[in-house]
């Protein structure tokens, strides 16, 4: 295993090559078994792929997962990968329309509290949850722990107006297996969802 200094270990190219291709196959078995399209061949490749990877889950877990189509961001979003403790996984689950969103959600709760940690960083039910924690060892006045709490909902606001795929305006979108994203029009109608109606 490679590691840098601060012992975040690094996944080689192989290893990265092999686990995209290994997110792929699973997400098209997932869609096909949505669609019912999946045949046993489907499935027993995309588990082939899997097993035949020599996987580590503790090195793919506290590995950074900078993400492929990060361009610019990348080495902001690495620095927010690195405010992730080991076990947590150091990923964004996010899609790219919101990395802006989530930079400038980090950098509002750096400026309060610049050694926070994050614990997860994810999309739920169509908008940004975005989990910080005190830096290691410290406690925090309830005054900053509100402060940095009023951050993330403005972000999980903020989200709700921004697609999750291109950063264009959005809303809330459902597929018609009622899965939720907010979505720009153009991303909705490529991606098959429907606006959620107001009840
Ligand atoms: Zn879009």
């Amino acid at each position: 295993m490679s590691e840098g200094d601060d012992n975040i270990p690094s996944l080689t190219d192989t290893e990265k090559i092999l686990w995209r291709a290994t997110e792929s196959d699973f997400a098209a078995m997932g869609e096909a078994l949505c669609n019912g399209t999946t045949t046993p061949d489907d499935v027993e490749g995309a588990f082939a792929r899997l097993l035949s990877m020599d996987y580590d889950p503790h090195k793919h877990r506290n590995a950074l997962h900078v993400p492929a189509d990060a361009g610019e961001h990348a080495a902001v979003i690495e620095t927010i990968l690195r405010r992730i403790p080991d076990g947590w996984g150091r990923w964004l689950s996010v899609d790219a329309g919101w990395y802006p969103l989530v930079i400038a959600t980090d950098a509002r709760l750096a400026a309060l509290h610049p050694r926070y940690r994050v614990h997860q960083i994810k999309e739920k039910f169509g908008t940004l949850r975005y989990y910080w924690w005190p830096a290691d060892g410290q406690t925090l006045s309830p005054e900053l722990s509100a402060a940095l709490d009023a951050v993330v909902e403005d972000a999980e606001r903020a989200s709700a107006l921004i697609c999750e795929r291109c950063g264009q305006p959005g809303v809330l979108q459902q597929s018609r297996r009622a899965w939720v994203e907010t979505l720009c029009a153009f991303c909705a109608a490529a991606l098959g969802y429907l606006p959620v109606q107001p009840h």
